[in-house]
């Protein structure tokens, strides 16, 4: 019998570090050296708080007052990556948060190409959009609104029932939830 467990911080850094060693350029040189994966390997990754819903993954610089670089850098994840669902996912992640800890701060389009290295990334793109809206469900506060006027009657996590109408305009009562636009990852 198979037992599948979620891995945790350590074990993804390593999948990630493993996958960055066998990445290589046109002319079959290594992208990353040894020594750049070793730096990255020693940095300190924790999680976001645990209302994150805005962010899948941070890097900071620890010295605000110098660049970023692997040697000034800590990461932090989504705890929600750790799921059987995301985790292929959170390698993603955190392989974007090593293209920042290398001293690429923007995503500009030399962090784009690097970032395009990844296999299946368009895929990733398309599970980290499912995240930030699992996420933003699970935060999301709901209204009543009226569905005729507009009207929001009132926020509430109370439990909605199907036969609430408007006072002021007999309209039918709806419970939706308030989406909060969300930052990109960075
Ligand atoms: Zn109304
Ligand atoms: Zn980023």
């Amino acid at each position: 019998m198979e037992i599948y467990s979620i891995p945790d911080i350590n074990q993804l850094r390593n999948t990630v570090i493993s996958k960055m060693r066998l990445f290589s350029d046109s002319s079959g040189n290594r992208v990353f050296t040894n020594s750049e994966l070793f730096n990255l390997s020693q940095i300190g990754i924790s999680y976001l708080s645990r209302n994150s819903i805005s962010r899948h993954g941070l890097t900071t610089n620890l010295d605000k007052s110098k660049r970023i670089s692997s040697g000034n850098c800590s990461v932090r994840l989504n705890r929600n990556l750790f799921q059987e669902e995301y985790i292929d996912y959170a390698e993603f992640v955190l392989f974007h948060e090593y293209i920042h800890c290398l001293g690429n701060f923007t995503h500009n389009k030399d962090f784009r190409l690097i970032e395009n290295l990844w296999p299946n990334k368009k895929q990733m793109n398309l599970i980290g959009k499912k995240l930030t809206r699992d996420l933003q469900n699970i935060n999301s506060k709901w209204a009543w609104t009226c569905s005729k006027c507009g009207f929001i009657v009132r926020k509430s996590t109370r439990k909605f029932r199907s036969n609430y109408f408007h006072k002021e305009c007999k309209g039918k009562l709806e419970n939706i939830p308030i989406i909060h636009p969300t930052k990109l990852e960075h």
